[in-house]
């Protein structure tokens, strides 16, 4: 299968094949389908499976949908990471894949860099946050950062975000985003406490294993 034929419009096909990726991972190609018909997701998946591709397509598609219509004043979808780098290197990606045409923005939320910069691109209102757990936390209690109206949430490696004692953080962040949102958590073992996060998190989720 080739990444037309998983339902993705062509421009992301485009500039997927700009991008070296001609041929979807395992994840990918099982995973794209039942997002995009706006399924939760527990992906059992490691950094080099391919998953923020898995992640990023169908949210990607989804504000493709809405080109045409004011963003809200906050954020259409948040993407948590364990680190600062991952963040980085998600954020990275989501942009080389949206290319120019989308004019898609993005904001970087990560703690021990100025956050003025972070509230006021926020304010203006972005398509995807990519923040790690703490600093999202204080912006959100700070009433900086509504989720009322996020439609997409990935939690990225789970097992990290718990093992590095993010479980508080996570927790109240998934219930500042509106009940009506697809999320999507991965994780590199389905460890009990990840299984316990995802009972609280994830709705009729399908299963992926990369
Ligand atoms: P990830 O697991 O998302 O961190 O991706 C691991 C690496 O594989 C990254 O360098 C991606 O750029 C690359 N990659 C992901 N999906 C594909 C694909 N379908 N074809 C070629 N390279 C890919």
């Amino acid at each position: 299968t080739n990444f037309a034929e998983l339902g993705l419009p062509e421009l992301l096909v485009n500039s997927l094949a700009r991008a070296g990726f001609n041929e979807p991972t395992k994840i990918q190609s099982e995973a794209i389908p039942p997002l995009l018909t706006g399924k939760d997701l527990m992906g059992i998946a490691q950094t080099g499976s391919g998953k923020t591709a898995a992640f990023a397509m169908p949210i990607l598609a989804g504000i493709l949908t809405l080109t045409g219509r004011p963003r809200p004043l906050t954020t259409r979808a948040l993407i948590l990471a364990p680190t600062r780098e991952l963040a980085v290197q998600i954020d990275e990606a989501i942009r080389k894949f949206a290319g120019s045409e989308m004019r898609l923005q993005t904001v970087l939320v990560l703690g021990g860099v100025s956050r003025y910069h972070q509230v006021q691109r926020i304010a203006r209102g972005v398509d995807v946050v990519v923040a790690t757990p703490g600093r999202l936390k204080d912006l959100i209690d700070d009433g900086k950062l509504k989720l009322n109206e996020t439609r997409w949430f990935v939690l990225d490696e789970a097992d990290r975000m718990l093992d590095m004692g993010f479980i508080a953080p996570v927790k109240h962040i998934a219930r500042a985003i509106g009940p009506r949102r697809q999320t999507m958590l991965f994780s590199a073992t389905m460890a009990p406490e990840v299984a316990n996060l995802a009972k609280g998190l994830l709705n009729e989720p399908i299963r992926v294993d990369a």
